[in-house]
């Protein structure tokens, strides 16, 4: 529910969009029954339907629920460009481990190219997956979707945060939790290679930046895995 449809002050809540049919139509929701929503700022509620028309859904709110779903810390997560299906995958599978950014970005090996005349539709289709998942994963904020970037402005965007890591299968000794020892970080960029990985100039041209080449062990995953492998790890041993 978009936060400005969210009255504290008399603790009412108004559904509108997509949401109304599906609270009707699907889940054929009554007056009176309950439903637990979300403000996309962390902030999650019950409320009891207090009528149901076409156009809105409108609620009370009659609890707070105190449960902390989003992690301090952020994590962006740079995904060179895949082909078609396996993005949906790894969007839906991010979403669900918690990542904050996701940033696509074309890359030198990226089979993938960018059609601008395809890219709106793609780009609505991939925010819809990221909007289902975030709801069955109860996130307490939709992750935000980026780009496409060149390879050229995903290292500049890189370097706003506080540390990137670099998951590259020829890195043999460097793990992330190596690379994250004693590091005190409120964000962290991941760059994870399309499916024909890295060029060796794109990996020194990260580590030029600052970011940190690291291993995902001594087995190739594919791109899919590899991202959310990393992110995984990443938000595992630096959540509190
Ligand atoms: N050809 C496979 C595919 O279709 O996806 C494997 C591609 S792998 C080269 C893609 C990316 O996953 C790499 O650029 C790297 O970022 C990451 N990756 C995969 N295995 C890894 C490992 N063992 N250690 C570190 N990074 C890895």
């Amino acid at each position: 529910v978009e936060k400005k449809n969210i009255n504290l002050e008399n603790n009412t809540c108004i559904i509108e969009g997509e949401d109304v049919k599906h609270i009707s139509k699907v889940l054929r929701c009554r007056v009176g029954e309950c439903l637990e929503i979300c403000d996309n700022d962390n902030n999650e509620y019950i409320a009891e339907i207090s009528g149901i028309s076409k156009e809105e859904v409108t609620l009370d709110i009659v609890e707070t629920i105190d449960i902390k779903r989003e992690s301090d810390l952020k994590v962006r997560l740079y995904q060179g460009l895949p082909k078609g299906p396996k993005m949906e995958m790894i969007l839906q599978k991010l979403t669900e481990v918690g990542v904050d950014e996701i940033i696509l970005v074309q890359t030198k090996r990226s089979v993938a190219k960018v059609d601008d005349k395809k890219e709106d539709k793609k780009i609505e289709r991939w925010e819809r997956i990221i909007y289902e998942a975030a709801k069955q994963s109860k996130r307490g904020k939709i992750p935000t979707l980026r780009g496409v970037l060149s390879f050229k402005e995903a290292l500049a965007d890189m370097k706003n945060n506080d540390f990137n890591i670099v998951p590259y299968e020829n890195e043999r000794t460097k793990s992330i939790k190596q690379a994250i020892k004693d590091i005190d970080i409120n964000n962290i960029g991941i760059f994870v290679g399309p499916e024909g990985g890295f060029a060796e100039e794109e990996i020194k041209q990260i580590e030029d930046i600052n970011g940190q080449s690291v291993s995902l062990g001594p087995r190739i995953l594919r791109t899919e895995t590899a991202s959310v492998v990393a992110s995984s790890i990443v938000l595992y041993e630096l959540s509190d």
